[in-house]
């Protein structure tokens, strides 16, 4: 089967101002290389329209209305101290929330079996109630309660190998049984949180912290357990929060990554996805700032995503 590539033109729209890390050339590098290279095996789908009343399953209706209002009618607004928007990101946005929608439909009506979401801004800082690290809605989080919600799913594991702690997700799903939430990250770091010590009310969130300088080695013996619990919980559907600032040649962190650790770490999630969920996997991008290592990565983690699936 084939794998879907979930994007669309508004992300060109959500301009974070001069000199931002989180720019609009981002997603512009991985889509222009995926044109390039013309993989007959990838689907292009836009993101979906989706009712208001999904995001509330996430946010909280009171910071959705407070998004709503911020999104300034020219020149840009801080949402936080580094979360900037521009008049465009009202549908950049809606549309990285839309294209995990999309996503999900897509591996649930057999149009393809797994797939990457290629959006921006990034959801994963963004909590229940707070925009936070260049994320505005959680995208990741509102997929998984999409599949708890829609498709009655009762066992979503979200793998989240950003370097940054997904302090966001992990508010959203401190006390959801429902939701296994893994990360590893560079610790201490931004954002601060993603202790051992932090389970959640259900055993049902593992922080992996590593130390600045952690080598593709280390990382991939770390990532055993994020294997060994995706064993032990056998997830209905996985999601990957994307990032891909692990890489050496990130300006933001300092782990040591190569481009072709993203191949062996989706491959190694996918080997495992069909003992438990018959591949079900979705992607989101989140994190990566160098635009070469980008581009490089999310190549290696697609081809892997259409070679297992
Ligand atoms: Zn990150």
């Amino acid at each position: 089967m084939k794998t879907g590539l979930i994007t669309s033109d508004t992300y060109q729209n959500h301009n974070t101002g001069n000199g931002h890390p989180e720019k609009i050339d981002r997603v512009t590098a991985v889509i222009d290389n995926f044109k390039k290279l013309d993989n007959k095996n990838l689907v292009w789908k836009k993101p979906s329209k989706f009712n208001k009343s999904l995001l509330e399953i996430t946010h909280n209706s009171d910071y959705i209305n407070f998004v709503e209002r911020s999104f300034p009618k020219k020149g840009l607004s801080f949402l936080d101290g580094d979360t900037i928007i521009s008049p465009g990101s009202k549908e950049a946005t809606s549309d990285a929330v839309g294209s995990i929608i999309a996503a999900i439909d897509g591996v649930q009506n057999n149009e393809f079996k797994n797939a990457f979401c290629a959006v921006r801004p990034p959801g994963h800082h963004a909590e229940k109630n707070k925009a936070m690290g260049f994320c505005i809605y959680n995208n990741v989080a509102v997929g998984a309660n999409y599949l708890i919600d829609k498709y009655k799913l009762n066992k979503i594991a979200i793998i989240d190998f950003d370097v940054h702690h997904g302090n966001g997700t992990q508010d959203i799903f401190y006390d959801n049984d429902k939701v296994l939430y893994i990360s590893t990250h560079q610790y201490p770091f931004y954002p601060g949180s993603g202790t051992e010590q932090d389970k959640g009310k259900y055993n049902n969130i593992f922080n992996i912290p590593l130390p600045a300088g952690t080598t593709s080695v280390e990382y991939l013996n770390a990532y055993e357990f994020v294997l060994k619990k995706i064993n032990q919980f056998k997830p209905e559907f996985i999601l990957l929060s994307a990032g891909f600032d692990a890489h050496k040649d990130d300006p933001l962190a300092q782990f040591h990554l190569e481009s072709k650790d993203f191949y062996d770490i989706t491959k190694r999630t996918l080997e495992l996805s069909k003992l438990y969920c018959n591949g079900k996997v979705v992607s989101i991008l989140e994190g990566g700032y160098d635009l070469l290592a980008l581009q490089e990565s999310t190549k290696m983690h697609v081809d892997a995503l259409i070679e297992f699936n």
